[in-house]
């Protein structure tokens, strides 16, 4: 039995037009202790929604985030709030986490004041400490967040999340608006940061070089659905679902490391109103009438790689 960091079952209705918010459907994903799991797919997919569930932002309409054994959503007010300081996430845009009124020392100290992570005596050691793990030198932190560059922003960002002790680091497009020679360097952090404190990703990208680079194993979603899922090699080798082929055919192989996907070709659906029975099928070449009607499950097809594609079905020609 795998050691799970987390087991995800579950569906997010709209209540409301919510703009951030995207429809999720029967989504389901287990994330093992110390994996790098990149959540892939087009902008309005919902991954950015799925990591916020996951992040416990937002609560799931129906179903379960298992967190460490537990349903984070049944849990007492206490636990609840430990499970949230658990897991951390970091966002596209640094400068909107960062309170543009408090120093870098006050911003990283704030939270662990707060849930007695440390004493107010120790604070600046306790400061010190994590901005270095974060790779920002200390002796800035009593700058304010707009005299910083973008990448010592995302650093001191990635400080004040590991200064509350996570387990889990949800990244959503976290390198995605820094230059790409920082990006490198982000991207090798966290890496660096996986040994030395044993943590968990989720990371959400649309730049496939990045997931390629940093990811043990890849989940593809599409229009609210996670349509496949396998370590990064069988991903980027033997991609199965129709969607995840498109993806990776539109960027030439050696451009992967420099480019993001171009969209598939034809519209996204209206997440509101997705398509019946497989939500690629108005995209996919490979269309049968089945796949108009009936939603394709998602089915292990290789040890550890899941795709959910009629075609599976299909004797081999
Ligand atoms: Fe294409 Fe049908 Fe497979 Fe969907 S289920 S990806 S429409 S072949
Ligand atoms: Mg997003």
């Amino acid at each position: 039995k795998p050691d799970l960091a987390a087991k995800i079952a579950l569906r997010l209705r709209l209540a409301k037009a919510q703009p951030v918010v995207h429809a999720l459907d029967d989504v389901s994903l287990r994330i093992r202790k110390g994996e790098v799991v990149g959540l892939v797919g087009e902008s309005g997919c919902g991954k950015s929604t799925l990591g916020r569930v996951i992040a416990g932002i937002i609560p799931p309409t129906d179903g379960q985030v298992i967190w460490q054994g537990v349903d984070r959503n049944n849990l007492k007010a206490a636990k609840r709030h430990a499970a949230a300081l658990a897991t951390q996430m970091i966002f596209q845009n640094p400068m909107a986490a960062l309170n543009p009124r408090m120093t870098i020392e006050e911003i990283v100290s704030e939270a662990p004041l707060t849930h007695g992570l440390v004493k107010k005596s120790e604070r600046q050691a306790y400061v010190d400490h994590y901005l270095g793990l974060a790779g920002f030198d200390p002796s800035m932190k009593n700058r304010y967040p707009h005299q910083l560059s973008g990448g010592q922003r995302q650093r001191v960002n990635i400080a004040r999340a590991l200064a509350v002790q996570p387990s889990f680091l949800v990244c959503d497009e976290s390198v995605a608006a820094l230059d790409v020679s920082i990006q490198a360097q982000v991207i090798n952090l966290f890496m660096e940061l996986r040994e030395r404190l044993d943590l968990t990703y989720l990371f959400v990208s649309h730049d496939l070089g990045v997931v390629e680079h940093i990811s043990d194993r890849v989940a593809i979603m599409y229009l609210g659905r996670i349509v496949e899922e396998a370590p990064v090699e069988a991903i980027f080798r033997h991609a199965n679902h129709p969607y995840t082929q498109a993806l990776l055919s539109e960027v030439p192989r050696i451009e992967l490391t420099k480019r993001r996907f171009k969209p598939v070709k034809g519209e996204l659906p209206s997440p509101l109103n997705p398509p019946k029975g497989c939500h690629f099928h108005p995209r996919c070449p490979f269309v049968m009438d089945r796949c108009r009607i009936e939603v394709p499950v998602k089915r292990e097809i290789a040890p550890g790689h899941l795709s959910a594609c009629h075609l599976n079905d299909m004797p081999a020609i």
